[in-house]
């Protein structure tokens, strides 16, 4: 077999890994199975491209190859896993710099004309305006730039304006090649409008913003391979480029929002002072009372949220859907697609506390069977169950699919305080009557319940 042959053949392998590996990862018992074969169709692109004719220095491959993995690994191995969606941002931001630095590399080498120059413009406008705009949605989800959307007088008119710009540079790019003078100045239009595309929206709309940027970066890459002529870049490109686009819009759908409310609109900001104005009476219990009243249910659904990912509760609560089932109890995950700040961040935690998968339902699935539940336990989930979306034509969360955790015959939350969740607004389920509070940090509360439990023993 010729190189060729290893390289198209390592190329047509991958392409067919990349779709299998998105097709699994859409199911949480053959998720694993998807990140593997992502992982063994990437190592076959890169051992394919290293096998072509025109690789110029391997030297310079393997000393980048270094640097990429002193960064890498460490990053993998120590970023907590709440901090997910600003490493995303930062991939984003880098593979994006990729795509318009080899745009940028190709135009002053070979100012093509004609569609290649078209493919090289749209890469590099992307590519740039992706960087800084993933750059600064790290810096809002690591709280680096301040947080709240930043507004000012004809923002949008100003944003569109400089938008206009940099697509009217890139349109006599194509038209006139040669006036390389003018590529620095559409370089800079596409790098200034990735900052003000971010900054007046807030930082807690990141997560979704973060998913555009993907698919943004994505489409760069797909431009990329016209430009290159390599076809498994405009397939890797595009299948990413399309999922980050339709993982958009199903995390708008789950929130009751559009793109324009989230890209235009200043949610999560507005309603917090109002929030704590409120001073109602709520009931409280101990993990003891908590316990007992387990023990004696059927059917125990369990909501995670967000405050499970952040108290890293996920193996408390492993412990005590063991201790349930033992019991003979029916213990189901009430899994809502937004639940957490990242999609698939609840499935992620319980998977790895090796909940077992058929235990996780998705809402639409579950949402029927809270009405026959003897309790609904919240533990750190707060928006996902709000009754608000469903009564309240008022509340910024109104329409948004919830939980029907307030149909249960009992109701127990699981949160430190009474503090709002994402959206920054009082919940009404804490108020009702079947509603009981075990205020603390989930692990240590879940920690006391599963004690409490594991001393009764059941006959
Ligand atoms: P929320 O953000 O609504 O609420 C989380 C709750 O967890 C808070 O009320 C907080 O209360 C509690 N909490 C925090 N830390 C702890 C802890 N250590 N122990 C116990 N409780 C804790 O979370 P939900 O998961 O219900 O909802 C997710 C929200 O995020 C939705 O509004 C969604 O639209 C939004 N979102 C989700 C995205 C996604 O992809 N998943 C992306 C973008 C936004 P207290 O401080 O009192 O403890």
């Amino acid at each position: 077999m010729s190189t060729e042959h290893v390289f198209q053949f390592s190329y047509l392998a991958a392409a067919a890994l990349f779709i299998f590996s998105l097709k699994w990862m859409s199911a949480p018992a053959t998720a694993r199975r998807g990140v593997l074969a992502g992982e063994i169709g990437m190592l076959l692109a890169i051992v394919g491209t290293l096998l072509r004719h025109d690789v110029v220095s391997y030297q310079g491959i393997f000393i980048a190859f270094l640097i990429g993995s002193a960064v890498g690994v460490p990053l993998a191995y120590l970023m907590p896993m709440t901090a997910v969606p600003q490493r995303t941002a930062l991939s984003h931001a880098f593979g994006a710099l990729a795509a318009a630095l080899i745009g940028t590399a190709e135009y002053y080498q070979h100012q093509p004309h004609g569609f290649v120059m078209g493919a090289i413009v749209f890469e590099t406008l992307l590519g740039f305006l992706t960087f800084t705009g993933s750059l600064m949605a790290f810096g809002k989800l690591q709280e680096i730039v301040p947080t709240r959307p930043i507004v000012y007088r004809n923002q949008n008119v100003l944003n569109l304006a400089l938008f206009g710009a940099a697509v009217a540079a890139g349109v006599m790019l194509i038209m006139h090649p040669e006036r390389t003078w003018l590529f620095p100045i559409f370089a800079l239009f596409a790098l200034i409008f990735g900052v003000l595309l971010i900054l007046p929206i807030g930082g807690a709309d990141m997560p979704t913003v973060i998913a555009l940027l993907n698919s943004y970066a994505g489409l760069a890459a797909a431009a990329m391979g016209f430009v290159l002529d390599n076809k498994l870049l405009i397939i890797a490109g595009t299948l990413d480029g399309s999922s980050g686009f339709i993982l958009s819009i199903i995390m708008c759908r789950a929130m009751n929002r559009s793109f324009t409310n989230v890209l235009f609109g200043a949610f999560g900001q507005v309603q917090k002072a109002a929030a704590h104005a409120e001073q109602r009476p709520v009931r409280s219990i101990t993990p003891e009372d908590a316990a007992s009243i387990l023990d004696m249910a059927r059917l125990v659904i369990i909501v995670p949220g967000y405050g499970m990912a952040v108290a890293q509760a996920q193996h408390k609560l492993r412990e005590l859907y063991d201790l349930l089932t033992k019991r003979g109890i029916d213990v189901r995950f009430a899994i809502h697609p937004v639940a957490g700040r990242m999609p698939g961040h609840m499935n992620v935690l319980l998977a790895e506390a090796d909940i077992p998968y058929d235990k996780l339902y998705e809402m639409d699935y579950i949402n029927s069977d809270f009405a026959q539940a003897d309790v609904a336990l919240v533990v750190g989930a707060n928006d996902v169950t709000n009754p608000a979306a469903r009564n309240d034509p008022k509340s910024p969360i109104y329409g948004m699919p919830i939980l029907n955790v307030d149909k249960a015959h009992t109701v127990m939350v699981i949160k430190r305080s009474m503090s709002p969740g994402f959206a920054g607004i009082d919940n009404e389920l804490y108020y009702m009557d079947k509603t009981m509070m075990l205020f603390g940090d989930a692990r240590a509360v879940l920690g006391n319940v599963v004690k409490e439990l594991g001393a009764t023993v059941k006959v």
